[in-house]
């Protein structure tokens, strides 16, 4: 059996493919680039962080954390490459099984 977590990559996502992620839709008109086009055939992504930061407990976790919140970043999204700047949040991505 191979280890679950070489198949899950974090990743850093812009507001648009978060919320692509989370409802398969965002707005019109809020992006320069299609959301989620870097996520390959085989593979999905899903929200939330891999690991916790620390200092995060179980009950923050209950609750709702912000440990995904990245907050803003220039740095290019890592699901559709868009360079405008903005909130980036946690995501997973699955690679496909071999
Ligand atoms: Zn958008
Ligand atoms: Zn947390
Ligand atoms: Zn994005």
């Amino acid at each position: 059996m191979t280890d679950m977590r070489d198949r899950m990559v974090s990743l850093s996502i812009c507001t648009c493919c978060m919320l692509c992620a989370a409802n398969g839709e965002c707005g019109d008109d809020c992006h320069d680039v299609e959301p989620l086009n870097r996520v390959g055939v085989g593979e999905h992504i899903t929200l939330g962080v891999i690991d916790h930061n620390d200092g995060c407990t179980e009950a923050d976790r209950e609750e709702g954390c912000d440990c995904d919140k990245l907050g803003f970043s220039w740095q290019s999204c890592d699901a559709c490459g868009s360079n405008l700047g903005g909130d980036r949040f946690a995501a997973v991505l699955w690679l496909a099984e071999k």
